[in-house]
C-alpha cells in the first residue's frame, strides 16, 4: 500500500499526509445533487474528479466506502434557509406532479449521466427524504446539547454560543462571525432567529408545502445543511476520514454541517475537507440559474456538448473526450471551458488511446539490457505515481504519460528501442499504462465500443432518445424535431416501436 498519499486539507489549508482513522480502510463523504433539474455539466466536473480520487484510493490499496447523497428535500431557492420555496417542491408546482416523480426523473438522468461519462456508482447512494428520523434524532440532540432552540414550530442553530464555545465556526471558509451577524438579510422569518448568524435546522411548513413530516416541534421538514450531517454520521461514524463537494458548498453548507455535527456530537466529523473548484465557462461559473443581466444562464449542458448544438462550441465533443478534458486540470484549480481546449483534448485523448494499443500489441522479443533506457522508464513510471499520490495530481501524471507515449509510437514506426528494455520493465510500463488509462482515470476505448454497438454511444443515444421522449410529452415540437433532424444528418434512425425507440446507423 502506497503510504505516501498527501491531500489538500482546507480546513487547515495545507497538504497533509494522509493517515486514515482505521488501517487500511477509507470512509469518504461527497454532497451529492439536488434532482430538481437535469445535472449540468459543473456537476459533472465535480463527480468526475471525486471519481478519479475514489479509483485511486481503492487502486493503491483501500478498502473505500464512498457515500454521495441525493438532496431531494431542504433545498431552498438562492440557498436560503428559510422563507424561500423548496427547489424540488417549485418544479413539481410547475409541473403539476409529485415531488417524487421530479425526484425520480432526474435520479435517473443524473445516473445516466455518471454511467456515460463512465464514473462508478457509490458505495452508498442515501437520499435526504429516507433519512428523515435520522434528522430529526440530530435536531434534539444538538436542542438537547444547547445548541438549537425552538421559535413557533422551527428550530435554529444558535450559532453565536456554538462559536464561543468551540471556536471553530468560520475555519474552513474562513468567515468572520462578526460580518455574518452584522449582514442583514431580507427573508421571511429572519425575525424568528435570536441572530442573522443562525440558521434553520427544521423548517415549520406553511399552508402551501407539499413536502412535510411529523416532528416534535411542527408538521415540517429538515434544513438542507442537515440531511448530510446525518447520513454522513449514520453511514461512515461520527468523525470519519474525508468529506468532499464543490467549492462553492464551503459555506455556507459546509461550514454549517461542521456546527451541527459538532453541536450533535462533540466532535468534529471529517478530518479532510476536500473541495474540487469550478468549472467556467467563458471565464464565469457554469450555472443553470438565469444570469438578471444577460436573461440566459452561463450553461451548457451535457447533451449539447455532444451533440455540439451549442452557440459555445464548433462540433460535438465525446464522453470520454470530455472526461480527459477534465482529468487535464487538477481538481483544485478552475476548469475553463473553450472550444480550442476541446479539440486540444480530443485529440490527446485519441493519441493516448492509439499509443495504449501499439504498447499492448507489442510483445518482447527476449533479451534486452539497455540499463540507460530502462532507468529512465522506470524513472518515468515511478513519477507518474509520486504525482497522483502529490494531492491526485492528474495533469502532471497525464503530462508524464504523454512523455512516453513519442517512446511507444517508435514501436509503430519501428524503431524498436523498446527490444532494448528487459521484460520486466515492459511489463510494469504496459501495466502502468492500463492502470492509469482504464483503473485510475477512468476512460474507456470509445473506438472499440462504439464499432461494436456498444458502451458510451449506446449510452447517449438512450439520453437522447429519454430526452425527446419528455419533449414529445411536453408537447416541445421545436426539441422533438431538432433531435430527429440532427440525428438524420448523423444517418442515425429512429424506430418507435409499442413500449421503446430503438435506433440503428447506416
Ligand atoms: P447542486 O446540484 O447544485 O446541489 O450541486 C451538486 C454538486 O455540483 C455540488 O458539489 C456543487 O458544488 C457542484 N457544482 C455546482 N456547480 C458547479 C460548477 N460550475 N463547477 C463544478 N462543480 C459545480
Ligand atoms: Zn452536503
Amino acid at each position: 500500500m502506497n503510504k505516501d498519499l498527501v491531500i489538500y486539507n482546507t480546513l487547515s489549508g495545507d497538504k497533509e499526509k494522509f493517515t486514515p482513522i482505521n488501517d487500511g480502510y477509507v470512509g469518504m463523504y461527497v454532497c451529492g445533487p439536488t434532482v430538481y433539474s437535469d445535472v449540468h455539466l459543473g456537476n459533472c466536473r465535480t463527480f468526475v474528479s471525486f471519481d478519479v480520487i475514489y479509483r485511486y484510493l481503492k487502486y493503491i490499496g483501500y478498502r473505500v466506502r464512498y457515500v454521495r447523497n441525493i438532496t431531494d428535500v431542504g433545498h431552498l431557492e438562492g440557498d436560503a434557509d428559510t422563507g424561500a420555496e423548496d427547489k424540488i417542491s417549485k418544479k413539481a408546482r410547475l409541473e403539476q406532479v409529485e415531488p417524487m416523480e421530479v425526484v425520480q426523473r432526474y435520479t435517473i438522468g443524473f445516473h445516466d449521466m455518471m454511467r456515460i461519462f463512465n464514473t462508478e456508482p457509490p458505495s452508498i447512494e442515501p437520499r435526504a427524504t429516507g433519512h428523515i428520523i435520522e434528522q430529526i434524532e440530530m435536531v434534539q440532540s444538538i436542542i438537547d446539547n444547547g445548541y438549537a432552540y425552538e421559535k413557533n414550530g422551527s428550530v435554529y442553530f444558535d450559532t453565536l454560543k456554538f462559536a464561543e464555545d468551540k471556536k471553530v465556526y468560520g475555519k474552513l471558509s474562513g468567515r468572520i462571525l462578526e460580518d455574518l451577524m452584522v449582514e442583514t438579510r431580507d427573508l421571511n422569518k429572519q425575525d424568528e432567529k435570536n441572530n442573522p448568524a443562525d440558521f434553520a435546522i427544521w423548517i415549520k411548513a406553511d399552508e402551501s408545502h407539499i413536502m412535510r413530516w411529523n416532528s416534535p416541534w411542527s408538521i415540517g421538514f429538515p434544513g438542507w445543511h442537515l440531511e448530510c450531517s446525518a447520513m454522513s454520521t449514520k453511514y461512515l461514524g461520527k468523525t470519519f476520514d474525508i468529506h468532499g463537494g464543490g467549492n462553492d458548498l464551503k459555506f455556507p453548507h459546509h461550514e454549517n454541517e461542521i456546527a451541527q455535527n459538532w453541536g450533535a456530537c462533540n466532535c468534529q466529523p471529517a478530518n479532510i475537507w476536500m473541495h474540487a473548484n469550478m468549472l467556467l465557462m467563458n471565464g464565469k461559473k457554469m450555472s443553470k440559474s438565469i444570469d438578471p443581466e444577460t436573461g440566459v444562464s452561463n450553461s451548457i449542458t451535457p447533451e449539447e456538448l455532444f451533440t455540439g448544438d451549442n452557440p459555445n462550441i464548433t462540433k460535438g465533443f465525446s464522453p470520454m473526450a470530455i472526461r480527459f478534458f477534465m482529468l487535464q486540470s487538477h481538481y483544485r484549480s478552475t476548469l475553463d471551458l473553450t472550444d480550442e481546449a476541446l479539440i486540444a483534448a480530443e485529440k490527446g485523448y485519441r493519441r493516448l488511446m492509439e499509443a495504449q494499443k501499439v504498447l499492448q500489441n507489442f510483445t518482447h522479443p527476449g533479451g534486452g539490457s539497455a540499463a540507460d533506457l530502462d532507468s529512465e522508464i522506470n524513472q518515468l513510471i515511478d513519477n507518474v505515481h509520486k504525482d497522483m499520490s502529490n494531492d491526485f495530481n492528474t495533469p502532471m501524471a497525464m503530462a508524464r504519460l504523454f512523455e512516453l507515449v513519442p517512446k511507444v509510437n517508435g514501436l509503430k514506426e519501428e524503431h524498436l528501442s523498446f527490444v532494448d528494455l528487459t521484460s520486466e520493465t515492459l511489463d510494469r510500463l504496459k501495466q502502468t499504462f492500463s492502470d492509469y488509462i482504464y483503473t485510475i482515470f477512468g476512460l474507456m476505448d470509445e473506438s472499440e465500443s462504439a464499432a461494436a454497438g456498444g458502451g458510451a454511444l449506446d449510452g447517449v443515444m438512450n439520453l437522447v432518445i429519454d430526452i425527446r421522449k419528455s419533449a414529445r410529452e411536453n408537447k416541445d415540437w421545436g426539441t422533438s424535431d431538432k433531435i430527429r433532424d440532427t440525428l438524420k444528418e448523423l444517418e442515425i434512425q429512429l424506430k418507435d416501436g409499442k413500449d421503446r425507440t430503438t435506433w440503428s446507423k447506416n
